[in-house]
């Protein structure tokens, strides 16, 4: 592992010992110790001059020294734990006028106000209770193309895979259409539990997502949550029967998308689901 400074900053482990930063479960504390390993997330994100990067939880700061060091010349870092504080501020003073960081709650802060006019990646080592929710926050806001171009994140190897899982794949679901329907997702490396301190039990992966200017078939957010929840939530049964769980005609439907009334969920692919839910739009 790598964790000497070439930032002439102090080794991360010196600074987590230093502030007291033992790892809190409920906040979802895996810290990224090795920072040729955040360097190489940090690149995953591709050039970071001249946008804004913003950075979900950056704890004791070895994905934020990474990015620094990689060429962002702005990030904005949002963490939780007011006790990573006084260490991110160390960060800033050696990088005059390159972070901001923000004491709050990832899950209410508002990206687009604090994004400001220049482009915006967000890049994070996600807190796994969140990472989903944040994740579909973003894949469904409107407008589109959303303020973001693109998003590099660490998650739980099983969700990476849900996520970029296309039709035939056990793990097509959900996650995988609300992923899919107007954005290109990619797994680009999985990271071994020994990376973080403490270990998770779980592998991970780091996905990256970039907004297409259309969606594979344009239709409304909200409906296409609603019938994936409906198909996925009897993902065995045919569509006839759990599309049911929306009213009204399913088998007209079904008609309507241009797909069987006999296919089950799983043999969808995303551009189905988006006629039915253009088919199921008020
Ligand atoms: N970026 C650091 C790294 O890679 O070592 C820490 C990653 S750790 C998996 C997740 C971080 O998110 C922690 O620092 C935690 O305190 C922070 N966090 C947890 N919940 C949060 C929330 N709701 N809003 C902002 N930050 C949060």
């Amino acid at each position: 592992m790598n964790d000497a400074a070439d930032d002439n900053l102090p080794r991360l482990s010196e600074v987590i010992d230093r502030y007291g930063l033992s790892a809190r479960k409920n906040l979802g504390q895996n810290f990224l110790l090795d920072l040729n390993l955040t360097r190489r997330i940090a690149r995953t994100a591709g050039p970071l001059e001249g946008f804004t990067i913003i950075e979900v939880g950056p704890g004791p700061g070895g994905l934020t020294r990474a990015l620094l060091m990689e060429g962002a010349d702005k990030v904005i870092a949002v963490e939780r734990d007011e006790r990573a504080l006084p260490a991110l501020a160390e960060i800033s003073a050696a990088w005059p006028g390159r972070l901001t960081v923000m004491h709050g709650d990832a899950l209410a802060t508002d990206w687009q106000a604090i994004a400001g006019s220049r482009p915006v990646k967000i890049v994070a080592n996600l807190p796994y209770n969140i990472a989903t929710p944040l994740l579909t926050g973003w894949l469904t806001r409107h407008p589109w193309p959303p303020f973001w171009s693109s998003l590099t994140l660490m998650f739980q190897k099983e969700v990476a895979h849900r996520i970029c899982a296309g039709v035939g794949d056990n793990a097509y679901g959900r996650l995988s259409i609300i992923s899919q329907w107007r954005s290109d997702a990619v797994k680009m490396f999985d990271v071994s539990p020994k990376a973080f301190t403490p270990q998770p039990k779980v592998t991970s992966s780091i996905v990256h997502v970039t907004p297409r200017s259309e969606p594979v078939v344009g239709c409304d957010a909200a409906v296409l949550e609603k019938v994936t929840a409906a198909a996925f939530g009897q993902r065995r049964k045919m569509l006839r029967s759990s599309l049911k769980a929306l009213g009204g005609d399913p088998v007209a439907l079904i008609t309507e998308a241009g797909l069987e009334p006999t296919m089950r969920a799983e043999e969808v692919d995303v551009a189905g689901f988006c006629r039915l839910a253009q088919a199921a739009s008020p």
